[in-house]
């Protein structure tokens, strides 16, 4: 019987499936996958295609966009689908000081990625396929580690520090606006873009949320059980 607001907090041992603990445990999802891609066309000699590996990449950002938006933050009918899913997002911002989950895990390199592909089979040739799946499943983890840095430690200037002011505005103070993890431009485009990130100041909890901050490992979750 449910206990908790989500799956999570009842399965613990149901965190290695859909939650990773930094990129570096990622990383072993996401190379089997490449390897195994390059060496299907290598063995019968497909081309790799640049265009369709950077439209792979795009595509990516695109589909961070509307995970975030249409699927981590939906609150669904049916209560056991708000309790499986909030488990994917909603429990990492109601916990930010669980440092393991902040990545995704097996579920979404191994079932999420290939059907957003699959489509892509009607019109387009194996090459061109499997082409865009190697630059989607490239920027996916990228995409992973910007948002282990983000929550990593403060930064100052440059590309971190805008888009950690952009993915905590919408932690903290927006969460129905910045889905973008690694740009604006999705939210741009499709209104939901805040630019009062620009103002955005760091609390001393989220600061004390950070991985460089956080002197012991997260307690509160078996207490939350
Ligand atoms: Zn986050
Ligand atoms: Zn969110």
């Amino acid at each position: 019987m449910k206990k908790s607001k989500f799956m999570v907090q009842d399965y613990p041992e149901l965190i290695k499936y859909f939650a990773s603990v930094n990129p570096i445990h990622l990383f072993l999802y996401v190379l089997p996958v490449v390897l195994v891609i390059s060496s299907v066309m290598n063995s019968y000699n497909m081309n790799f295609s640049v265009i369709f590996f950077l439209f792979g990449m795009i595509y990516w950002t695109f589909l961070e966009y509307l995970i975030h938006r249409y699927l981590y933050h939906s609150h669904f009918k049916n209560r056991i689908v708000n309790y499986f899913i909030g488990s994917f997002h909603l429990y990492h911002h109601a916990n930010l000081k669980d440092h393991r989950v902040l990545n995704s895990g097996l579920l979404m390199i191994l079932i999420v990625a290939p059907t957003v592909v699959a489509p892509f089979l009607l019109f387009l040739n194996l090459s061109q396929v499997l082409s865009i799946m190697l630059g989607l499943s490239s920027f996916y983890y990228i995409y992973e580690c910007v948002h282990y840095l983000i929550h990593y430690r403060e930064y100052r200037s440059g590309y971190m520090a805008y888009i950690q002011k952009y993915h905590m505005q919408h932690h903290q103070h927006s969460p129905n606006k910045n889905f973008g993890n690694t740009s604006h431009i999705w939210d741009l485009l499709l209104g939901t873009y805040d630019p009062k990130y620009k103002e955005y100041r760091m609390s001393l909890k989220v600061k004390e949320s950070l991985i460089t901050n956080s002197s012991k490992v997260f307690e509160g979750f078996q207490n939350n059980i």
